[in-house]
């Protein structure tokens, strides 16, 4: 039945489902979820990982960037934010609390910030396996060489999240500036592939000049790549970037495209992003029901949670790592499913 699934839609019937057409843009994101395009990725989800949520604890560790893509907070010309590091032992701290709360994959991310060597990288990854054998260390850093991400798998280093953005290169070219191309970006997730990672590509919805073929393209792009995660959620403006005035991606849009991609790629591992949560207090909760099966709960420290922000957040929600985790956990089974404490590996 998945096969089938997979092998024939033609691009006017995947850009029906994409564009939605039926039900409206703004039927309520809870009737939307019972409505056959997402029983269907709910049914397709269930046979392949049941009712489990894999979860990871992930850990903001720099918000320094050397690029200026141009929807972004955490670009090198906003003078506006303070800038921080974390140090080796405070991000292995993080783990630690991470760790006690179930988590047994770590995620790494951070803006492009050369202050992190390859070396310090590296160190940073060897250390979290010896301390935590059995756990998976995903890594977000961005565009690095090959013989860099090289470096990092032989480290230790098991998974790579870098968004592919959009797969169309004008489209790309709107959204960074010139010394950044679509094309690079795409090698990069070729490279990771071969040397072996788990590699998670995605793109922001409702991203300023993006249309359903451009959704199309990234379907397609990564039909030829084969992620094992996927990434997606809706672009949210930031008051200190080029792209302030532009109207916030739609929850209604992300759900169904969750939804489509769970059909089209049965195995993927797809995050209930937080930017979901941001849009919508049952976002996450909903993107699940949609058809996505990882969470990330975010185990930064307090101190510097808030000054992670590639788009706006809410404010005053984001309380203490544990108690949010285990608010996640009540609300992910009265749903229906299960967060489990497993390193949460992609199933082929
Ligand atoms: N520097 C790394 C990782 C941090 S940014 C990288 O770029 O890969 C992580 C993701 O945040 C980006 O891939 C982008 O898709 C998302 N993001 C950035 N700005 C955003 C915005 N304004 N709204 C929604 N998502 C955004
Ligand atoms: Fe830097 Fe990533 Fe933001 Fe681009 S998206 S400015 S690379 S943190």
């Amino acid at each position: 039945m998945i096969k089938k699934i997979n092998c024939t839609f033609s691009d006017n019937e995947l850009l029906l489902l994409i564009e939605g057409g039926s039900p409206a843009e703004n039927t309520p994101p809870e009737a939307l979820v019972k409505s056959p395009l997402f029983r269907r990725a709910d049914a397709v989800r269930r046979e392949v990982y049941g009712n489990a949520v894999y979860a990871r604890g992930l850990i903001e560790f720099s918000n320094y960037c050397r690029n200026n893509c141009l929807y972004c907070g955490l670009r090198a010309e906003n003078s506006q934010i303070p800038r921080y590091r974390l140090t080796r032992e405070e991000i292995v701290a993080c783990c630690d609390s991470a760790y006690q709360n179930g988590m047994r994959t770590f995620v790494l991310q951070s803006g492009e910030d050369p202050h992190f060597s390859d070396h310090e990288i590296c160190g940073i990854v060897s250390s979290l396996k010896q301390k935590f054998p059995g756990c998976a260390v995903t890594l977000s850093v961005g565009e690095k060489s090959r013989e860099s991400y090289q470096s990092y798998f032989d480290a230790g280093a098991d998974r790579y999240l870098l968004r592919h953005e959009t797969a169309n290169g004008g489209h790309y070219a709107k959204l960074h500036p010139s010394d950044m191309t679509a094309e690079n970006r795409k090698k990069c997730l070729y490279d990771l592939k071969e040397i072996g990672y788990q590699v998670g590509a995605g793109l922001m919805v409702g991203s300023p000049y993006q249309t359903p073929s451009h959704l199309l393209e990234d379907i397609r792009f990564m039909r030829a790549l084969q992620p094992d995660m996927i990434g997606v959620g809706p672009f949210i403006p930031h008051g200190q970037t080029p792209f302030a005035k532009f109207p916030r991606g739609t929850l209604n849009a992300c759900l169904r495209l969750v939804a489509v991609l769970r059909i089209f790629f049965p195995h993927a591992l797809i995050p209930a992003t937080t930017a979901l949560g941001v849009v919508h207090p049952y976002g996450r909760e909903l993107a699940l029901q949609a058809g996505a099966n990882v969470v990330m709960p975010n185990f930064s420290p307090l101190s510097t949670r808030a000054l992670y922000v590639p788009y706006n957040k809410k404010t005053g929600v984001d309380g203490e790592a544990a108690a949010n985790c285990r608010r996640l956990r009540e609300s992910i089974a009265g749903i229906g499913y299960e967060m489990v404490v497993d390193v949460g590996n992609v199933k082929r």
